[in-house]
């Protein structure tokens, strides 16, 4: 097999672009015909008048031009495109950078000026995610090397020599929080066959053996009443797991929970999905591995709040042990909820999770799931959709989301929808078909079924699109596959100044 290529190592430097011996020298040009920093002296050493060199590359997002470069030490020069100079901000960087990697995969070292259009740690920062990210390739299952799998081992980010300090910072906090992001995408990408719910929580538990972790399995989930989770679980021979994490520095300054959806595989149960909704469902456990990477990777950011995660592990299959439409299941909390769907599985095991978690009164709680396709239809593949009514969570969690270059947008909790969750024998209505039967309710919907197991605590739902993006969909640095999306975000939320 070929093993996972390791991350390239990341170098900070001053000086001369046109000086750097590497394979690949990448330089910035905005659309406008503006050169960005270092641009305009490599062309010039190459003999060009400078940009545009091409029609064809006018600076466009996502837009590269690779140009042999027989004149200087490096073998070549890549010029990328990040669009108009006003909209070039951390974010587009960080896209840029990673687009640059995946352009010219056959180079195992180059150097970059993206970091020197706002010479900021910020900069540095999301230059250095966007080279850690864009170099990653997940070849564990294959006997021969994917030709598309970057080479890259080396990387010079080119900074003025007064921030070298400051950006050297920033190449350490990159390499945690990007080495996060991809242990989230290994995870995912792993076949379910090998991660089933003991399995996983196995796995997990090494990756977080710096934590306090617990696995529960049945007799535990039946002793603190996550009977949903049981049912949920019952249809396959790999029983229900819930793994728990708990982070707890010294001096803490609060303490928060959250809540990762874990379905190890989703074929929807007796309500069978169809052949293509059942393709990618190996990362219905996306949110679990989001979860527990972050966690895995707070110590070393110094983060100092405590966290507890609340993480249930289940494999949805048909089976004759499934649970049915029709059956009623209960949670921690005492309540009842009436099975419609055993397709919306999810919200039944986040719904066991969060009443645990709720019931521990932690600061805030933040729950993370691929839960309904109806999120994608209201926000799109590339963003999580956030649902919330704590205006102070949600506005925390919206700059972390900025900062960390995940697209994250609140969706509505419309109180008038509430009522269809109203169940004819039991306390909840598992989902909540309305009259109208608009595909964006679904995701409101199953937000405000989860906000009746989270009492007065604030509590945020992120629902996760992007965690997975289909075939020629990678943009940036979301690859298509597993992206691990929602990782970086949840640091950046956690870190140390918080
Ligand atoms: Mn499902
Ligand atoms: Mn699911």
């Amino acid at each position: 097999m070929v093993p996972t290529t390791p991350p390239p190592t990341l170098h900070v430097a001053s000086g001369d672009l046109r000086a750097q011996e590497v394979d690949v020298l990448v330089a910035p040009a905005f659309k406008g015909e503006i050169e960005g920093p270092g641009t305009g002296a490599v062309l010039g050493a190459l003999g060009l008048d400078g940009f545009p060199v091409s029609h064809a590359f006018r600076g466009d997002v996502g837009q590269t031009l690779r140009l042999a470069a027989p004149d200087l030490p490096a073998r070549s020069v890549l010029l990328v495109g990040l669009g108009r100079m006003v909209d070039a901000d951390a974010a587009a960087l960080r896209d840029a950078a990673a687009t640059a990697v995946r352009a010219v995969p056959d180079a195992t070292s180059l150097a970059t000026t993206l970091a020197q259009i706002h010479p900021t740690a910020a900069s540095v920062h999301a230059v250095a995610e966007g080279l850690l990210l864009g170099a990653h390739a997940d070849q564990r299952w294959r006997t021969q090397g994917d030709e598309r799998a970057p080479a890259l081992t080396r990387a010079t980010v080119l900074v003025p020599s007064s921030r070298s300090a400051g950006a050297r910072e920033a190449l350490a906090r990159a390499a945690i929080t990007a080495g996060a992001t991809r242990t989230a995408r290994e995870l995912v990408t792993t076949p379910p066959a090998d991660k089933t719910p003991a399995a996983l929580a196995a796995t997990l538990g090494e990756l977080c053996a710096d934590l306090d972790v617990e696995v529960w399995g049945p007799d535990e989930l039946a002793a603190s009443g996550c009977h949903a989770t049981l049912a949920v679980g019952g249809g396959s021979e790999h029983g229900p797991r819930l793994l728990r994490l708990r982070y707890a520095p010294r001096g803490s300054t609060g303490r928060v929970a959250l809540v990762g959806k874990g379905v190890t595989f989703d074929s929807g149960g007796l309500s069978l999905k169809d052949r293509t909704g059942m393709q990618a469902m190996k990362s219905d456990m996306a949110g679990a591995a989001t979860v527990a990477a972050a966690c895995a990777a707070l110590g070393e950011l110094g983060v100092r709040v405590t966290v507890d995660a609340w993480l249930p592990l289940v494999e949805n299959l048909p089976g004759a042990r499934s649970y049915r439409p029709g059956d009623v299941v209960s949670h921690p909390d005492g309540t009842t909820t009436e099975v419609v769907d055993t397709d919306a599985e999810g919200r039944l095991i986040l719904a066991d999770a969060l009443a645990l978690a709720a019931a521990t009164e932690p600061d805030a709680i933040v729950d993370v799931a691929t839960l309904t396709g109806s999120a994608a239809h209201a926000v799109g593949a590339y963003a999580g959709a956030l649902l919330c009514d704590d205006e102070g969570l949600l506005g925390a969690l919206r700059e972390a989301g900025r900062d960390s270059g995940e697209r994250l947008w609140p969706l509505p909790l419309w109180p008038e929808l509430d009522r269809f969750l109203r169940s004819d024998v039991a306390d909840h209505r598992q989902v909540g078909d309305s009259p109208a039967g608009d595909p964006g309710s679904d995701a409101i919907l199953a937000g405000l079924y989860l906000r009746r197991f989270v009492g007065e605590v604030p509590w945020l739902h992120c629902d996760l699109p992007a965690a997975w993006l289909g075939s020629g969909m990678g943009w940036g640095h979301l690859p298509e596959g597993a992206t691990g999306f929602g990782v970086r975000t949840l640091l950046s939320w956690l870190g140390p100044d918080r």
